[in-house]
């Protein structure tokens, strides 16, 4: 593998919050070694790869699509009318292509992990494979699953389960780790739950699911089993140390409770959020292990990380432009904890060369003490990623992919995408 040398850049480790003028060295995909070709990173950030914790990258080719003709007026017509639409329109050659441009989008803005979460009823089986195709095709690091649920009966519900084992068995990409996915505790009735929970921790993986995005969530479970949403998961066995929770926003004080001591990961998505009208989720109550994922709408962590400190920002006086960054941070610890490398996001020795160079004249002083600032209020661009040692994005290009030949491939697939839904 070569080596390079980052030279006249600044280096911003965000993970211990220094900041200086450095050479960057690079040898085996790792921090440090002797480097080798040179490469001049004068005027710009270095900062360790950004990780979408939460993201459906079946999602792609949604973008600029007609809403339906009877407009959605709460969440679960969002998910009946559109989402839940979109997914079984999905065939083979449209999960790839969502995953091919999601996955190129997200690094040309600085990602250099995705943590996805995918959907496709009637296309299950091999359906992970488009998807971490896509994203090892694109070069980065990815975590993939998919979204089990009984919204069209248990034997689907099982043949999701069935999809992640047999990922996760298979699957021998190095940059790619496959975890158990599931829907949301709503649509999965006990029998799939205690399948999805029994697989999962037989074969070591933790579970991704999403967790009281709405308030009819937690009135459904408490229905359905006169327990909240994060209890009844937790009384499955659905809450384990390094599961990943999505939103938590209509979590509860005990919940909440629930939730920090078990020692799950949750994946905060602001925009995705507002955008659905669902609420502000207690991020400020939910403890460290708070990621930013950005639930389909695209993989800029930046921007997530802008409309994270102003939600935070509105809700509360307390919070800071470091709140938003210890979130992008959290990130690289949860994809850490995925491919056992505990230094990820740092820029020391040893750590996985997953790295990010901003391209961002400072316009006014710029230190350890007020780098938070610039990046939420900032407009850095994204120049240069690499993914353990190797250059993904240079000069924001993608160095593999010939991009306006895949945008064509997707303006030409879209249009047929959204007319299968018609069926649904
Ligand atoms: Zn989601």
């Amino acid at each position: 593998m070569s080596s390079h040398t980052l030279t006249g850049g600044v280096v911003c480790d965000l993970v211990d919050g220094t900041v200086e003028p450095r050479d960057l060295h690079i040898s085996d995909g790792r921090i440090g070694g002797d480097g080798g070709e040179t490469v001049d990173v004068s005027g710009c950030l270095v900062t360790g790869g950004f990780v979408c914790a939460h993201h459906h990258l079946y999602s792609a080719l949604a973008r600029g699509m007609p809403g339906p003709g009877d407009a959605p007026r709460n969440f679960l017509e969002i998910l009946e009318r559109v989402w839940w639409r979109l997914d079984r329109a999905l065939d083979p050659e449209t999960i790839s292509l969502s995953a091919q441009i999601g996955a190129l989008e997200s690094a040309l803005a600085g990602t250099t992990t995705i943590v996805d979460h995918h959907a496709s009823p009637e296309s299950i089986e091999g359906s992970l494979d488009g998807i971490a195709e896509g994203i090892a095709g694109a070069g980065m690091r990815g975590v993939v699953c998919y979204e089990v649920t009984d919204r069209h009966g248990t034997e689907r519900g099982s043949a999701g389960v069935a999809e992640n084992a047999r990922f996760i068995e298979a699957n021998d990409r190095p940059l790619i780790k496959g975890m158990m996915g599931a829907h949301a505790s709503f649509t999965i009735g006990d029998q799939t739950m205690d399948e999805m929970v029994t697989v999962a921790r037989n074969l070591g993986v933790p579970l991704h699911i999403h967790v009281a995005e709405d308030a009819s969530d937690e009135t459904d479970s408490i229905e359905k089993y006169g327990l909240r949403t994060a209890h009844r998961l937790s009384e499955r066995g659905a809450l384990a140390e390094g599961d990943l929770i999505a939103h938590g926003v209509h979590l509860d004080e005990s919940e909440i409770q629930s939730v920090r001591t078990s020692g799950v990961f949750v994946a905060h998505n602001p925009r995705s959020n507002m955008n659905n009208g669902v609420g502000y989720a207690p991020v400020a109550a939910l403890g460290q292990r708070v990621a930013l994922g950005t639930d389909g709408i695209d993989g800029d962590m930046l921007a997530e990380a802008k409309a994270c400190y102003l939600k935070a920002r509105e809700a509360s006086w307390e919070a800071g432009v470091g709140f938003p960054i210890e979130r992008l941070v959290q990130g690289q610890v949860l994809a850490g904890s995925m491919f056992g490398e505990p230094a990820m996001g740092r820029l020391s020795a040893g750590a996985p060369a997953d790295l990010c160079v901003l391209d961002y004249g400072a316009p006014t002083p710029f230190d350890a003490g007020n780098v938070a600032g610039h990046l939420i209020f900032g407009r850095p661009r994204v120049r240069d990623v690499m993914v353990g040692g190797r250059w993904i994005v240079r000069d924001g290009k993608h160095t593999e992919i010939g991009e306006e030949e895949l945008r064509a491939k997707c303006r030409e697939a879209a249009p047929k995408l959204w007319s299968r839904m018609e069926e649904y």
